[in-house]
């Protein structure tokens, strides 16, 4: 069936400038990262993606890598634009990535010319694709010089293959200085994409003041700690959950008592709030306006509509927020 985006698309979303920059992301984002792979199925990927985009949520987020098997992912993203968003294709914010291993041999990790730049002609390839929105240099890497590594995205964006580039997993220092070149050689650092949620707070530790200080966006990875913070683990560990799955990235060990602990106490918060745990925890990322976007993940199309419902409640009291600090105390 020929796929018709809602009319009311922009009606329940809320957009935040990233940055000092003219583009705007919507506060929730989509990733690709899991469950949009070949050995996913194609009919629940395809469901998720035209349900966020009818939700108002424009920009989905995509990395070399992600599947399984690597590359995937884009192939599949790459099918549903042609499916269904290319009449689109000016309302999507799109991105990707290189940095993680994709290729046998020197040339296929880090953050080489070389390497970043075949990669996303490969990337391009792969969604079929003139152009993607936002690239990303995937992680810092301490053996090739950042000169080198800022100068190709700089070279992406003058060469048209992408809109604005950013940088992911460096810390506040390599921030510092990738803003600092980029700024020089005339392509801002558009925004950083960090691990954040309630239970990783490390961006508070000096990155979250680069970004202010230099007019960078932030777009927070994980933000619901890959399901642990949803109602998903509060009592056990369900068959159909990414750590009882094969992600190598979540396991059952993960979800220890400790962290459920936390979990159930701020659950009896997101509860008074009348929220769920999920909405909760996007909110908690959101507030004050520091983070951009909150860059979920899903398994279902319900996941995402009660996700972007968090929309509805984006304040916090100071007292909430003390009592959110004193749950997470170790
Ligand atoms: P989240 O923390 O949002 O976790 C998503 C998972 O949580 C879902 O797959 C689902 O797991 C569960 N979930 C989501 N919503 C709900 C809900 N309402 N109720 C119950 N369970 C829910 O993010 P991800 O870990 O998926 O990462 C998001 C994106 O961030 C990635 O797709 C990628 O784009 C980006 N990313 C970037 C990285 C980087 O290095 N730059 C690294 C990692 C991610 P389940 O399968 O159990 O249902």
């Amino acid at each position: 069936m020929v796929y018709l985006a809602s009319d009311d698309r922009y009606e329940g979303m809320k957009y935040n400038r990233t940055g000092k920059s003219g583009l705007k992301l919507p506060v929730i984002s989509l990733g690709l990262w899991h469950n949009f792979g070949r050995i996913n199925n194609a009919e629940n990927g395809r469901n998720m993606i035209t349900r966020a985009f009818d939700l108002g949520i424009t920009h989905f987020d995509l990395a070399n890598n992600y599947g399984p098997p690597p590359g995937s992912a884009e192939q599949f993203f790459g099918q549903v634009i042609a499916g269904d968003l290319k009449p689109y294709r000016d309302e999507l914010v799109i991105s990707t990535k290189a940095g993680y291993y994709m290729w046998p041999g020197p040339y296929g990790e880090w953050g080489s010319r070389k390497y970043l730049i075949s990669s996303l002609d490969q990337s391009l390839k792969r969604m079929g694709l003139d152009y993607v929105d936002i690239f990303y240099s995937h992680r810092f890497d301490p053996e090739t010089p950042l000169e080198e590594t800022m100068m190709a995205l700089d070279h992406i964006v003058r060469s048209g293959k992408a809109l604005y580039v950013g940088v992911s997993n460096y810390n506040a220092e390599q921030t510092a200085e990738a803003s600092r070149i980029l700024k020089e050689l005339g392509t801002p650092l558009l925004i950083h994409q960090p691990k954040y949620s309630l239970l990783d707070r490390w961006v508070e530790n000096g990155l979250q003041d680069v970004l202010d200080e230099n007019g960078i966006g932030s777009i927070a990875f994980c933000p619901l700690a890959q399901g642990m913070l949803t109602n998903k683990y509060l009592n056990g560990i369900p068959e159909d959950s990414r750590a009882a799955g094969t992600s190598v990235f979540l396991n059952k060990e993960q979800i220890t008592p400790e962290a459920i602990r936390k979990v159930r106490a701020l659950n009896q918060m997101a509860v008074a709030r009348g929220q769920s745990l999920a909405q909760f925890a996007l909110a908690w990322v959101l507030r004050g306006g520091r983070v951009t976007s909150a860059l979920i993940g899903a398994s279902r199309v319900s996941q995402i509509e009660e996700n972007v419902a968090a929309l509805s409640n984006l304040e916090f009291t100071h007292d909430e927020l003390e009592r959110i600090d004193s749950i997470l105390q170790p």
